[in-house]
């Protein structure tokens, strides 16, 4: 067709002038040319109602194009957009029909009162337990070094890092109330989180080593210890998301027999376990027994202790694996980040055993399922939250293009369905909710500060200048 046009221009020199001059009207009055393509067209109303348009990521099986009709915060239907527009005639539009609609991602472990901070330069995987690189092992170990963060307006800023990567609910003790979801709390301090969960880091103590003392190595079989929980007076107990076998020494093999033991006896609670880098081989057998999450840290494992959970035999024995960031000393700092980490280990060691799928499935449903909230969120279903992030489509694979995303192919996050975040260029930024008018690099955030925070966008964005950046992994930990 184009071929057609090049040659009728060529016999017709001033017919040709004139679709010349057509073109350069168009494009001018389009603004810059054609409408880029992963561009949102937005129509806000005064409504209840909100409809999200694009290629909709339900399933591992790909993308099916449709709309998702929002209210309450909830998903209230899903299906073809006319059937949807027709339902809900004077809902607002997000018509992202160039794009990909996924569930929010869930980072179930990280540690938003201590990810502020750039990784101590002099961090080698040289450790076989967490309790080394803490300082608590013994001076013949180095420790790294770290930081609390103590401010609100610096937490907040850790929360937006993770935002602006199309994450919806983060867990770990500490960060924010509102924003992105926070699991996490303990006793009396449930308030502040919007899913409870127990994310206990240390259920041995504060050194492992110490308290497991004068056990031998290897354990004697009849030998048990169980994990602190401070929930157990609770009825409902929340989920169980503490940090096991963080290392790879017996002491770390044993918290996670122990661990497992405990699960095994203390049935009727959701159990999770972060790192599992010490299981021996037959507890990771006892995982799907036991249904046990196993939540992947990869770049902190390989960051700290040289290697990580061989995560292909764990999938042969059935284990389910959610994949989390950690914090920002050794681990990712996002979650796409953490994606491209896993790849990297995956190709070198594992033969591109997990597909892009996989990663999608660890970060949505069973990051949701490690925290117990599978039924309120990590899907895109009627009935659960609207927690939804949108990314650039590039290709027909919604995976390969999620796996190779940057935080600016990120173009929209929700929570609850109400626009938090998103990248500048694919709105017509006069179109969005007045919160949204806030700036930062090539994205925008929705934020009432005035009603919500004690501190300003200026403030935010003034008070943050060492932190670790919300866009880019500069001096981010290698995962080499
Ligand atoms: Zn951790």
């Amino acid at each position: 067709m184009k071929y057609r046009q090049v040659n009728a221009i060529k016999q017709e020199p001033v017919k040709a002038v004139l679709v010349a001059i057509q073109l350069l009207v168009l494009f001018v009055l389009s603004g810059c040319g054609s409408t880029p393509s992963n561009f949102c067209d937005v129509s806000i109303r005064q409504s209840d109602e909100t409809i999200i348009i694009g290629h909709l990521v339900k399933d591992a099986d790909g993308s099916e194009y449709g709309a998702i009709l929002v209210r309450d915060g909830q998903i209230l239907d899903i299906g073809a957009t006319n059937d949807i527009k027709s339902k809900a005639p004077d809902a607002s539009v997000f018509d992202c029909s160039s794009s990909y609609i996924s569930p929010g991602l869930i980072n179930p472990h990280e540690h938003p009162d201590w990810s502020g901070g750039f990784p101590d330069p002099m961090t080698r995987p040289v450790y076989s337990h967490r309790d080394q690189w803490r300082g608590v092992a013994g001076p013949e170990y180095y420790a790294v070094e770290f930081e609390r963060v103590e401010e609100d307006v610096q937490k907040f800023w850790i929360e937006v890092r993770h935002l602006l990567s199309g994450t919806t609910t983060l867990a770990g003790s500490g960060g924010v109330a509102g924003l992105i979801k926070n699991a996490g709390g303990r006793p009396g301090d449930e308030a502040r989180y919007f899913y409870l969960a127990e994310m206990e880091t240390f259920p041995y103590g504060f050194n492992a080593t110490e308290e497991l003392r004068g056990l031998s190595c290897p354990l004697a079989a009849t030998e048990s210890r169980d994990p602190r929980s401070r929930f157990l007076e609770l009825e409902d107990k929340p989920p169980y998301v503490p940090h096991i076998a963080e290392g790879t020494n017996c002491t770390a093999e044993i918290e996670g027999k122990f661990y497992l033991d405990y699960v095994s006896k203390n049935p009727g609670r959701r159990y999770s376990l972060i790192h599992g880098v010490g299981l021996s081989r037959s507890d990771v057998e006892r995982l799907k027994t036991l249904d046990v999450t196993l939540i992947w840290s990869p770049r902190s494992n390989v960051v700290l202790y040289g290697t990580t959970v061989d995560i292909p035999n764990a999938l042969r024995a059935g284990a389910r694996i959610a994949i989390s960031t950690d914090w920002s000393y050794s681990g990712s700092y996002n979650l796409l980040e953490e994606f491209r980490c896993a790849e990297n280990i995956d190709n070198a060691q594992w033969d591109d055993h997990l597909s892009g799928s996989d990663y999608w499935r660890m970060a949505t449903e069973h990051g949701a399922y490690s925290l117990g909230v599978e039924k309120l969120t990590g899907k895109l279903e009627q009935g659960l939250a609207a927690d939804i992030m949108i990314f650039r489509k590039r290709t027909n694979d919604p995976f390969g293009d999620l796996v190779s995303s940057e935080v600016s192919d990120v173009i929209a996050t929700f929570v609850d369905g109400e626009l938090l975040s998103g990248y500048s260029g694919s709105f017509d930024l006069s179109k969005l909710p007045a919160q949204c008018s806030h700036r930062i690099g090539q994205h925008f955030i929705c934020v009432d500060y005035a009603k919500d925070y004690s501190f300003s966008h200026e403030e935010l964005l003034s008070s943050n200048k060492n932190a670790v950046p919300l866009f880019s992994p500069d001096r981010q930990a290698s995962c080499e």
